[in-house]
């Protein structure tokens, strides 16, 4: 009887620690995932997500850029003119031309490439 008596203790306390746990696990996970939504939003074009950007609540992921072209569909990509990061400039991706505009079409939408508030370069919807 005093086995028994002690698997069963056994038993309980398992399934309280087990409970504890879950719940812990909860305020600490169900509280991250809640801070995930605020921290990002989606790219426009391809609706993946993307780190949200109060700045640029409008932009394009970096899958998307490799998908730019010019009005005529070729591929075209924007670089900083200064290795501070600032500046930005366009060129045919094949032949290496320059390309003078910042406006560029992703799945056929208009969109505009500038140099980013902190560097590099941002691509936004027009
Ligand atoms: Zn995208």
């Amino acid at each position: 009887m005093k086995a028994l008596k002690m698997v069963w203790v056994g038993i309980i306390s398992i399934l309280a620690q087990i409970i504890v746990l879950s719940t812990n696990f909860n305020a600490q996970f169900g509280f991250m995932v809640s801070l995930q939504k605020i921290d990002r939003q989606v790219c426009p074009i391809c609706k993946r997500y993307v780190k949200h950007s109060s700045r640029y609540p409008n932009y394009v992921c970096r899958q998307c850029i490799q998908l730019a072209t010019d009005k005529k569909d070729k591929p075209v990509h924007f670089f900083n003119t200064e290795f501070s990061g600032h500046g930005c400039a366009g060129a045919y991706t094949r032949t290496g031309k320059p390309y003078n505009s910042n406006l560029c079409y992703i799945k056929g939408i208009e969109c505009k490439a500038e140099e980013a508030y902190l560097g590099g370069i941002v691509v936004n919807l027009v």
